[in-house]
């Protein structure tokens, strides 16, 4: 059975960031592995930062064993993503899962941040909600589609007891440690997601890589499944 991991986030750094190890991990033992990304990261920047970003996200891509032909940037501009794009969004997710699933059999994931957007910030959790609409009208609809399941990335509020008032957003506390479903040990491929958060050197990786250890577990709730 055909094995496919498709994370659908907004920025070229939150793949490698928030859940890295797990789409490396993935990869790694054979699955397919897409990541579909709203913007090339064109907000915080001087002019032209999205070419640097667009490079970072395709260095990252390579470090963590990820085939760059399953990257899909769907072209819409960081900070700026809002309700009158939702459907416009949506609709091409829709058409990238119908081309990369294709007929076969397939047991599908769609990953994605937590509704409060794991740090905040609005793209993030505009995301994950177009996310969760595709899943529910498209992916859970598909016949060809045997398995599939809404992972929603999301921190411990043991990792993250306050909310971060330093942050440029307000940044929610992370979920009661009962409540996680999967937590996905990548500390046999570390080596490659700090490479990966390096490799976005235009993002401030040290903030990341200030959490040490807790690199190595990405967490997330089942959200939804067929
Ligand atoms: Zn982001």
């Amino acid at each position: 059975m055909k094995k496919i991991s498709i994370a659908i986030l907004a920025h070229p750094d939150d793949d490698a960031f928030g859940m890295g190890g797990t789409l490396a991990l993935r990869a790694s033992q054979g699955q397919e592995v897409h990541v579909i990304l709203a913007t090339k990261g064109e907000a915080g920047g001087k002019n032209g930062i999205e070419s640097v970003r667009e490079k970072e996200a395709q260095n990252a891509a390579k470090l963590l064993g990820l085939d760059l032909n399953n990257y899909h940037f769907l072209g819409f501009t960081d900070g700026q993503i809002c309700n009158n794009q939702y459907h416009d969004i949506a609709d091409k997710i829709s058409a990238i899962l119908n081309e990369v699933i294709g007929d076969e059999p397939a047991e599908v994931d769609l990953l994605t941040f937590d509704r409060y957007g794991i740090s905040g910030h609005l793209d993030h959790i505009a995301m994950s909600m177009i996310a969760t609409f595709v899943f529910r009208r498209s992916l859970s609809k598909m016949d060809q589609v045997t398995t599939a399941r809404l992972l929603y990335l999301v921190s411990s509020k043991l990792s993250r007891p306050t909310p971060n008032d330093s942050y440029f957003v307000y940044g929610p506390a992370g979920v009661d440690e009962k409540s996680i479903d999967i937590i996905s040990d990548v500390s046999s491929v570390f080596d490659k997601k700090v490479a990966a958060i390096k490799a976005h050197a235009s993002q401030n990786p040290d903030f990341i890589l200030r959490q040490g250890d807790l690199l190595k577990k990405e967490l997330f709730v089942i959200y939804d499944g067929k």
